[in-house]
Order: C-alpha cells, then sequence, then structure tokens
C-alpha cells in the first residue's frame, strides 16, 4: 500500500517528508495504542479448577458430631473426622447447591471457628481464591485423618436469616454442619452422626438411631447423599402420631410445639392427616420410602419452612394449626404438597437439576413439574383427604386463578423463564411482583396442570384422567428411594400414555406464552368460571386475617400490612397510577385516621355515592393527598358453577375410593 501512494509523489524531498509524517504518526499511535493496551486491565488465568465429583468409592467413613445444645446462643458445635491419606491436598465442600431449594443458598457465611488438626497438632487451611464453599488443606505426611472443628452460627435475629434454634425446639439440617470432600459423588461418601440435643429434648428424623444415651443420639452410617436428605426436628414438646397403621411402609406426624397445648390434635384432625397418606397412595400406587416421617413444627418462634425429602419434610406452620383450625384453611396444603414432593421431586427428578454432590450447579428449568404439578396434587390431597372441604378447595383455586390473571408481567416475561427465579432472586422482596414475576412455576404451573388434567377427562369421556400420569410417571419401582430421572420428552411421552394428544404443543404454548391472561381452560373444562363479588371467601379472608393484610388487589391495585404500610402495589393498576409503592403509609382515608375496615366501608360507599376518595399517604417523611375517582367497589374472587356443563373440578376434589 505505502508503495503505490508514494508513486503520486513528485520529488524525493516530499516522499521524504511524507515517510517521516507518516512514520512519526505511526510511532505516534502506536505509542497511544500501547499506552492504552497496557492501561486496559486483562484477565488473569483462573486457578486450577477444583476436582469435579467421580462416581468412585469414598474410602472411610466421615464421623460427625453436633452439638445442638447451645439453643440460647443458636450455635450449633461440630466436630468432624475426615480420612485422609498423607501427603495429599485435599479440597473441603461445604454444601452450596441444596436440593428442594433450587438453587446455591448454603449459608457459608454462618460458619465460623474452622481450625483443622491432624495427629493433635494445627493444619492451616485456605479458602479458594474462586469458590468460597472450598478449602484446600494438605495432609500432613504422617497422617491418616483431618479433625475439624467449626461452629454453625445459626441466625439469632431474623434479618440474618430463618431462626432455627428456639429455647423449645430446633431444626437441625445436616448440609448446614458438613464439610465433605471434594471429587466424590455424595452418594458414596459415608458418615456416620452423631447429635447431642438439650436435656430431655425428643427428636424425629429419617435417620435410623443405633444408640440414644446422655442426650446423645447416634445413627447408623448413611451416604452424604441420604444425610443432607434427612434433617431433624427436635423439641422440648414433642408428639410422635402414626398415621399409617397398616400399611407397606410406616408414616408418622411429628410434632414440636412452642407451648404444650398446642399438640392438641382433635381426631378428626388425625383422620384428615390418615386419609392424607391413604389418598396419596390412592393417587401414585406406590411409595418412596421405608418409613416417612413429617416433621411439624408449630410455631411463630422457629422460622417458617416446607422443605422435601425422601423420607421426611420439614415443614413450619402457625402454633395454632391444630388449636384454631377453622381459623386458618389456608395452611393446610402444606403437608400435601410436601408429602407430594417423595414422589414428585426427590423420587422421580428433572434430569437437569440432579447434581452429583452439593456443589455442582442446579439447572430448574423443568421446575412447572417439580414444584408445578406437586402444587397442584397438593391442592387436590388437601381436598381429598379431608384437610380442605371441597368449598375451601375452590375458594383456594379461584385466588390462585385470580392472582396469575392479573399477572402483567406475563407481557415480557414467559412462564418458563420464571423457573430461573429460585437462582435469580433468592426470594429476596420485589417491589412489583405482578411485573417481575416470582417463581410463578408453582402457582401457574398448578393452572396449567388443572388444564391438562381436564383435557384428558374431556377427551377420554371420564374414562381417565392426570391420575394415571401420576401412577404411571411417580409410580413406578415401588418402594424404591433411588432418583429417577425425566427430561422434558419423558413428560410428553407418559402424557401420551394417557391420552394421545400435542402434548409437546400444548405445553410449549403455555410455557412460552405472553398471553394477557392465565391459562384458565381448566377452570372452564372444570365447569367454573372466574369471577368477582364485594365479599371474601371464608378461605380468602382467613388467609388475610393470617397475615395480616388487607388485600385490595382486584380494586385499588394495592395490598395493605399492619400500620396502613402497602407491602404490593399491582404494575399499572390504580394505586400504581397514584405514584404508591410497597412501603408507602395510608394515614388517613377522606380525613380520618386509616383502619382497614373504614377504607373498605368507604370503596363500597364510593361505588354507590359517586364520590370520589382521597387517601394521606406518607413516604418517608413526605406526606401528600392522593385521589381516587374509583367506583367499582371492592373484589374478590370466587368460582361460580357453568350450568349444565360436567363439574370436573368436583370429580378432581372427591376423596377416592
Ligand atoms: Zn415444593
Amino acid at each position: 500500500m505505502l508503495c503505490q501512494k508514494a508513486n503520486g509523489y513528485s520529488d524525493m524531498n516530499s516522499l521524504l517528508r511524507f515517510l517521516l509524517f507518516l512514520c512519526c504518526g505511526l510511532v505516534m499511535s502506536s505509542s497511544v495504542a500501547f499506552t492504552q493496551r497496557s492501561a486496559l486491565p486483562q484477565p488473569i488465568p483462573m486457578p486450577a479448577a477444583i476436582t469435579s465429583p467421580k462416581d468412585t468409592p469414598y474410602v472411610g467413613t466421615i464421623r460427625l458430631n453436633v452439638d445442638a445444645t447451645d439453643t440460647e446462643r443458636h450455635i450449633y458445635r461440630v466436630r468432624e473426622t475426615v480420612p485422609a491419606r498423607g501427603g495429599d491436598r485435599v479440597v473441603l465442600l461445604y454444601p452450596q447447591w441444596l436440593p428442594g431449594n433450587h438453587s446455591p443458598s448454603g449459608r457459608v457465611d454462618k460458619l465460623g471457628g474452622l481450625t483443622i488438626r491432624a495427629n493433635g497438632n494445627r493444619v492451616e487451611w485456605v479458602r479458594d481464591p474462586v469458590d468460597v464453599f472450598a478449602f484446600q488443606v494438605v495432609v500432613p505426611p504422617a497422617a491418616s485423618a483431618l479433625d475439624i472443628e467449626f461452629q454453625y452460627l445459626s441466625p439469632v435475629d431474623t434479618g440474618e436469616g430463618r431462626i432455627v434454634m428456639t429455647p423449645e425446639m430446633l431444626n437441625l439440617q445436616w448440609n448446614a454442619v458438613v464439610l465433605y470432600p471434594a471429587g466424590y459423588f455424595s452418594r458414596h461418601i459415608m458418615v456416620e452422626p452423631s447429635v447431642r440435643l438439650p436435656e430431655s429434648w425428643q427428636f424425629a428424623t429419617a435417620l435410623e438411631t443405633v444408640s440414644t444415651s446422655g442426650g446423645t443420639a447416634v445413627f447408623a452410617p448413611v451416604s452424604l447423599e441420604t444425610l443432607v436428605d434427612s434433617p431433624m426436628f427436635a423439641g422440648r414438646y414433642f408428639k410422635r402420631l402414626d398415621l399409617q397403621a397398616p400399611g407397606p411402609a410406616p408414616v408418622h406426624l411429628d410434632v414440636v410445639a412452642d407451648r404444650p397445648e398446642l399438640m392438641e390434635i382433635k381426631p378428626e384432625q388425625l383422620a384428615a392427616h390418615r386419609a392424607l397418606v391413604e389418598q396419596a397412595y390412592k393417587l401414585y400406587g406406590s411409595h418412596h420410602y421405608d418409613h416417612y416421617d413429617l416433621l411439624l413444627a408449630v410455631t411463630d418462634r422457629m422460622g417458617g419452612i416446607g422443605l422435601e425429602h425422601h423420607r421426611s419434610s420439614e415443614n413450619g406452620t402457625i402454633p395454632t394449626y391444630f388449636t384454631e383450625w377453622d381459623k386458618s384453611p389456608d395452611t393446610r396444603d402444606l403437608l400435601p404438597h410436601e408429602f407430594t414432593h417423595s414422589w414428585n421431586g426427590k423420587f422421580r427428578r428433572p434430569a437437569d437439576l440432579w447434581t452429583p454432590n452439593f456443589n455442582v450447579p442446579m439447572r430448574d428449568s423443568l421446575l412447572w413439574v417439580y414444584e408445578g404439578q406437586t402444587q397442584y396434587w397438593g391442592f387436590v390431597l388437601a381436598a381429598r383427604s379431608g384437610l380442605w372441604t371441597k368449598q375451601q378447595a375452590l375458594d383456594a383455586i379461584a385466588a390462585t386463578a385470580a392472582a396469575y390473571d392479573h399477572r402483567i408481567g406475563r407481557e415480557w416475561r414467559t412462564l418458563e423463564d420464571t423457573t430461573n427465579d429460585p437462582i435469580a432472586s433468592s426470594r429476596r422482596p420485589i417491589p412489583w411482583r405482578s411485573w417481575q414475576r416470582s417463581e410463578d412455576y408453582y402457582s401457574e404451573g398448578q393452572l396449567v396442570w388443572l388444564d391438562a388434567d381436564t383435557l384428558v377427562r374431556e377427551m377420554s369421556h371420564g374414562e381417565r384422567s392426570l391420575d394415571d400420569f401420576a401412577r404411571g410417571f411417580f409410580g413406578i419401582e415401588d418402594g424404591s428411594y433411588v432418583p429417577v430421572t425425566y427430561t422434558f420428552d419423558d413428560v410428553v411421552h407418559a402424557l401420551n400414555a394417557v391420552q394421545g394428544y400435542d402434548w409437546n404443543k400444548f405445553l410449549h404454548e403455555r410455557l412460552e406464552a405472553h398471553a394477557s391472561g392465565a391459562p384458565l381452560d381448566g377452570l372452564t373444562r372444570g365447569g367454573y368460571k372466574l369471577v368477582y363479588t364485594d365479599r371474601p371467601s371464608e378461605y380468602f379472608r382467613s388467609s388475610e386475617d393470617r397475615r395480616r393484610i388487607t388485600d385490595l388487589t382486584y380494586s385499588l391495585g394495592m395490598v395493605i400490612g399492619n400500620e396502613g404500610r402497602l407491602t404490593d402495589v399491582m404494575w399499572e393498576g390504580l394505586a400504581y397510577q397514584k405514584g404508591l409503592t410497597v412501603g408507602t403509609q395510608i394515614v388517613a382515608v377522606n380525613g380520618t385516621s386509616y383502619r382497614a375496615d373504614h377504607l373498605k366501608e368507604t370503596i363500597r360507599d364510593t361505588a354507590h355515592s359517586g364520590a370520589s376518595m382521597e387517601l394521606l399517604v406518607k413516604n418517608g417523611d413526605r406526606y401528600r393527598t392522593v385521589r381516587f375517582d374509583y367506583h367499582d367497589g371492592l373484589r374478590y374472587p370466587h368460582l361460580e358453577r357453568i350450568p349444565q356443563t360436567p363439574a370436573r373440578l368436583d370429580q378432581i376434589f372427591e376423596a377416592r375410593k
């Protein structure tokens, strides 16, 4: 290129001048470029990867000793002996990706006091520079084991996380109190666990107890996989109830409570919990445990929970679960949901969600089956067992249908994309739930499965239903609790085995839709339509009372909590249009101090009188008055029977004979 250009110059001087200019230019520009290049950061190489888990045997057994007696300070003290070979470089992992949470929710920030010794001498550990859940140790030449000590400093205040210890009870999750060697599938690492509990406390866990003495319970060795899957509830006040006698495998309801009188269980309540087990067997035609424990904490001191396992589940509910049975029906699908997970989620597991140990990332793409269909069967089994009346089940479906029919975020975000929420948002509070969406694969997923169930019932003229899918998909290998994984195509195949249809298209359409409303065809085919009246159902009202909220979602587009503070605002709803947000406090309504009843009366009045309504609201130290010209009154969701159509929803909720 340079030569061709030079031909255009008349004399040598000009050419030299040009060359000089060009050279300087090149030097200058290359110097500028050099300066810029050296100033811009470049990545340094990543450290060597941590050994990935392999499907090979682990030699030896880890001894794990947990002292759970310091309930005053909420501290679990751990002593652990990990077999090791002298001279080896070992990476110890703290569980990060927790089954059932579908997310990297391990709390390594709560691990304290980590001290490692070998033959009595201290061995320094170094945290991996990239993975903060990994600790590197070089085993001294003469050593055959690492003696590890640490504390799990569980939250003492709800702001730090879920409370798992109180003066009356504790919830021990083994993943919080164990370090394990990298390089092995967790099913190959054997652990011999023991736990010391406060004096005279009783406990329940799916683990097999070998001995109890001096407040210490020793359990038979299990794989790390089974250990993490077998948490413990223990308490000062404890009751164990048999739910399955006789039956193929023992099932117990293990209750811990803040006070002994909260465990007074009426015969009809026990009967409904027994019927839950019976109806689950009639649905699935199988069980996937050798014994099962529904761990239930009735408490407002320990943090709430609903977490599934193969042979148990952790359930935390309100203190008055038994004693004020009629007041809180909305708490009673918890046990049916978590029990169902033994089949759907634990035994049948999405192939991309199953991981070989607790530090390999999970992928959540099939949670609309794992959680969505569990949500569906949770409602169905609550109704079939008598934990709910038929009316409560219908009202619960109405509340779900209305909520998701108003989920405006569907415009930009598919149902399928919400399966990323456990990882993306970890249930942190969000300002615009209806727009951002939040784990909608649970309840919108449930509506998709209602849609599928009623479609099978319609196409087969009542001969078949989603019950047949449940039996065919979850009911295989009766008695086994070794997970069987599945893919999207397996789900389609299993549906087709029940009823020939283009299920691939059916599911893709609903998972990827940007339609304005929820998939409500299942309601219509079920013989009902979603309507709104100015009176809440008993189910809706009791849910409001329990959560101490005033739910005006379908009128003013907001939910009001304690002291008039908004806890939710509908995207582009009336409150949104007035600039109200979560956290805004309603101080007065038409010049009178805020009271929920008064606000509701005023909304009723403005529907008749045509008058407008003024709210004095407060954000921080800023007050302002907003005016609502709203005249549609209070609106609450209900289901209304469509005359002369089959009542398939009623059939779905009927107990199986
Ligand atoms: Zn669940």
